[in-house]
């Protein structure tokens, strides 16, 4: 559904991502691993354009959107993205943070937007705080309507970057759980995470980046179970 042919990115002399390869299918779920300034973050954010790349392609419906004939907020629309610290709107109530990209981006009517919106504030269990402002809800709570603010977007792919890593441990199994269910409905999934045991249980393939390089995919089993880069095994003691 996305294919990434030797995508690259630079910071002034610091060269973050180097000739990357990458792909997810239709209904997979991926998750990126990797230490703290490996490029995980900048790599989901050149998938959706966060970041602009450098050079290299980002193949979507046949089309290299890098192209400067495509139009990169259509594409963008079709990517859901979220965040480690949730980026809800503060002046909007959950419902309404739920709707308004709906009917300003997709231009949907409030009926619509609101149905799709309580459809999904129903899968994360957030339906009972539709009047609620974000600053009333814990973290948790907070991304789950982050969750279902994205899925309100009806998105080809879901990014997550580190979703459970601002959260206090207590709700972070919540947020998990919710991941979790979503993954099993075959929608397609791109997630950056140090959940480990999460990432085992949920992924198709494991992708382990290491100094902007992709140094090691697999599924699950090859990645945490018999790993053959050094680095990866280096990376993975840590969190045994
Ligand atoms: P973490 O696990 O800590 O989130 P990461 O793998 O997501 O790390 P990135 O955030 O992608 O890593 O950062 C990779 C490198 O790019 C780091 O060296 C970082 O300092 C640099 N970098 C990221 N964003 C910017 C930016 N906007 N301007 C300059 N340098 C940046
Ligand atoms: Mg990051």
């Amino acid at each position: 559904i996305i294919d990434i042919n030797h995508l690259k990115k630079s910071y002034g002399e610091n060269e973050v991502l180097k000739d990357i390869d990458f792909y997810v299918n239709k209904g997979e779920v991926v998750s990126i691993i990797g230490s703290s300034g490996s490029g995980k973050s900048t790599l989901l954010r050149c998938i959706n354009l966060l970041e602009r790349p450098n050079g290299g392609e980002i193949i979507y419906r046949g089309e290299n959107v890098l192209n400067s004939r495509q139009d990169i907020n259509k594409y963008r629309t079709h990517l859901g993205m979220v965040f480690q610290n949730f980026n809800l709107f503060n002046t909007l109530n959950v419902l309404e943070n739920c709707t308004v990209g709906q009917i300003k981006v997709l231009k949907k009517g409030k009926e619509e937007a609101k149905e799709i919106a309580l459809h999904n504030l129903k899968i994360v269990g957030m339906e009972k705080y539709i009047n609620a402002r974000p600053e009333q809800l814990s973290g948790g709570q907070k991304q789950r309507v982050a969750i279902a603010r994205a899925l309100s977007m009806e998105p080809d792919v879901l990014l997550f970057d580190e979703p459970t890593s601002a959260l206090d441990p207590e709700t972070i199994g919540e947020v998990l759980k919710v991941m979790k269910e979503l993954a099993k409905t075959g929608i397609t999934m791109i997630l950056v995470t140090h959940e480990m045991e999460f990432a085992r249980d949920v992924s198709d393939r494991v992708i382990f980046m290491d100094n902007g390089v992709i140094r090691e995919e697999g599924t699950p089993e090859q990645i945490f179970n018999n790993p053959k880069e050094e680095r990866t095994k280096e990376f993975l003691k840590r969190f045994l």
